[in-house]
């Protein structure tokens, strides 16, 4: 999907560059983008202060067998659980493509480690663990320390007012004010459910991915999983191992491949389903229909601040998240209000690293912005874009082929080097193979090359 730039000359304005400026910035999150916000803020010479309300680092990557008190999570009072990982998840990135630049995640010689090219989750959160002990991050976060409301005060600053979580209570509450948030707090935690006709009255389970952990529960069970992404993927071949029947129903099957899936013999794939009955059944448009047990939804997630007062500056709505500048900036509150992370179907944290740059960069007023104006001229110039292109608003901050570009505009920006071409061969390489062995993909491959070329490149990092 290539979008066009609406107005490069903007971009591009001159102006006298002020010597740089140290702020106070406060970033909500210790996950992967948090940290290396915090790594490049720090860098750039701004004091910075990490609140993460969990008790470790790494956000989704730290793995917990506890899951939500409503398994849809509609229930606003529900318990939050962060992480939305199953217990047999293997990244969908090569490690190479995955990591940061700054520090490539290559196979570690540390005992117990998972040295596969496309390991488990565990092997993701060593790996971040390991990258703040290297960069000394952990010294900046407050863990345990949860951020309830961040707004607006006089002269453009922002009042962060936190409390301590401790052992499911809450206390020690405290408020500081700081020149700048950056809000690093993840975006798969607040789930999005399918709307089907019926269910009111549809008598069985359902459940969402994010509270999807073992397939233990699913045994003789017959399970419709909704859904295309790599979650509904592993997810379905993860069950099927247990289940009697499990039914993929998505938008995007081909009409050809509708039927058994080929290779196993309890999984079959359904167009969109028609609506739902109260003895069981749910029906497919194809016409076929089966009586299920469970309705799994791995429908994706809502972008979600609930901490953030903005005075209606910055909202959600149909999971756009603006408007903002580039995805980071709202143009009425730059720089001292950003955003880190929100686009998807990206190589994440690579892109958190060119982010988080420009964003040190602007605050410290080493990087010019436009004007609000001309932000705000950009940033509808994008919206129409897309609506010209008949791409729903919900696909705002989905980048995918784009992503590169949006990387380079930012590396440019910022004074860093460009994308390297191996990742992004590697990457559309690693996608092309998933289509064609989904199985197979994570232990099979024939891009040595550029491994050879991802390790020469590493090699200056490591001298
Ligand atoms: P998170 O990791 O969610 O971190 C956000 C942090 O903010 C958390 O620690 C949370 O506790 C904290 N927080 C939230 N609210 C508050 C608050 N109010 N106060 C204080 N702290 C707060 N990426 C890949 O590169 N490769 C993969 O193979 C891959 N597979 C994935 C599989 C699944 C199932 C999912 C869900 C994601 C996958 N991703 C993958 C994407 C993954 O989300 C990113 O890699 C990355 O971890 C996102 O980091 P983050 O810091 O933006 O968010």
């Amino acid at each position: 999907m290539a979008i066009p730039n609406p107005n490069p000359a903007l971009h591009f304005r001159l102006t006298a560059m002020p010597s740089p400026i140290s702020r106070t910035v406060a970033v909500v999150g210790a996950g992967a983008a948090g940290l290396c916000a915090a790594l490049e803020l720090r860098r750039e010479g701004h004091k910075v202060v990490v609140y993460e309300r969990e008790t470790q680092i790494g956000g989704t990557w730290a793995y917990t067998p506890e899951i939500e008190t409503d398994p849809v999570g509609l229930d606003p009072t529900r318990n939050i659980v962060q992480s939305s990982l199953y217990a047999s998840l293997r990244t969908n990135l090569p490690r190479e493509v995955m990591g940061f630049r700054v520090y490539p995640f290559v196979a570690s010689r540390k005992p117990g480690r998972d040295g596969r090219r496309f390991p488990g989750h565990g092997e993701v959160l060593e790996y971040l663990r390991d990258f703040a002990e290297e960069f000394r991050l952990g010294e900046l976060v407050r863990f345990g320390t949860e951020v309830w409301h961040v707004g607006l005060v006089e002269d453009r600053k922002w009042m962060v007012r936190s409390r301590k979580r401790s052992g499911g209570s809450e206390g020690n509450k405290d408020d500081e004010v700081y020149d700048a948030v950056v809000v690093c707090n993840g975006h798969y935690t607040e789930p999005r459910i399918a709307e089907i006709p019926g269910i009111e009255v549809w008598p069985g389970k359902q459940i969402h991915s994010h509270n999807y952990r073992v397939p233990d529960p699913f045994r003789d069970q017959i399970v419709v999983v909704i859904g295309s992404a790599a979650s509904a993927d592993d997810i379905s071949r993860d069950i099927s191992k247990v289940a009697k029947e499990v039914h993929i129903t998505s938008r995007s099957v081909e009409i050809g491949r509708l039927g058994k899936l080929s290779g196993h013999d309890n999984i079959w794939l359904h167009s969109m389903i028609d609506g739902v009955h109260k003895d069981g059944k749910v029906a497919f448009q194809d016409g076929t229909q089966v009586r299920a047990d469970v309705i799994l939804h791995c429908t994706g997630y809502k972008y979600h601040f609930p901490f953030l007062e903005t005075n209606g500056i910055v909202s959600v709505d149909d999971n756009r998240v603006g408007p903002l500048y580039k995805h980071i900036f709202s143009p009425a509150l730059a720089p001292c209000l950003s955003f880190i992370g929100l686009p998807w179907k990206v190589v994440p944290f690579p892109l958190f690293e060119f982010q988080s740059k420009w964003i040190a960069g602007v605050l410290s007023g080493r990087i010019p912005l436009p004007s609000k104006e001309e932000m705000m001229m950009d940033t509808e110039a994008f919206y129409s874009s897309l609506e010209a292109s008949g791409i729903p608003k919900r696909y705002t901050h989905k980048l995918d082929a784009y992503q590169f570009e949006y990387d380079n505009w930012l590396a440019t920006k910022s004074g860093s080097p460009l994308t390297e071409e191996w990742r992004k061969k590697m990457y559309f390489a690693a996608g092309r193979r998933k289509r064609s062995m989904p199985e197979a993909y994570r232990d099979q491959w024939d891009d040595e090359d550029l491994i050879s070329q991802a390790h020469e490149d590493f090699k200056q990092h490591s001298t």
